[in-house]
């Protein structure tokens, strides 16, 4: 399973996998945005331009749970990407350092808690603070390393 969480759709991932039907795709984006012309990957959640916080977050988790009603992974390639951020330029996103802590602790803990292994994959940052974009990175590490440890990783 693939599961990308950058502002933009994995529209690349879509295309390569979307005849494996041993592979189940999710990519929740921006509806609006590059790349224009989108490829259907198994669950494509589109948000509205500039979503906040709190209305991205239950889109994600009810979204990925419905997904994991379908389908049942070996495991899981996370694109987590760092351009939902607020000060992005080109995410189109607004998101906090918090929002991402939730998003991380929850996806996170769906996989992990089920014993399905996750690999994490670095997606875009274009902040127009470049050292957000390390921070986030750094702290979806972070997550990931205390969540593991409380599954006795
Ligand atoms: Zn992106």
């Amino acid at each position: 399973m693939v599961v990308d969480t950058d502002a933009h759709q994995g529209s690349g991932t879509n295309s390569i996998l979307s005849e494996d039907p041993n592979v189940f795709t999710y990519s929740i984006h921006v509806g609006r945005s590059f790349p224009t012309s989108k490829v259907e990957g198994s669950m494509d959640v589109e948000t509205v331009r500039y979503v906040e916080g709190e209305m991205y977050l239950n889109q994600l988790f009810t979204t990925l749970a419905a997904a994991l009603d379908v389908f049942s992974p070996d495991l899981v390639l996370w694109v987590s990407g760092a351009d939902n951020h607020r000060n992005d330029r080109k995410g189109q996103m607004m998101l906090d350092l918090k929002d991402f802590m939730k998003r991380d602790e929850v996806i996170l803990r769906a996989f992990l808690g089920n014993r399905i292994p996750v690999a994490i994959l670095y997606g875009g940052g274009y902040n127009r603070q470049p050292e957000y974009t390390a921070t986030i990175h750094r702290n979806t590490i972070a997550t990931a390393a205390k969540v593991a440890r409380q599954f006795g990783r």
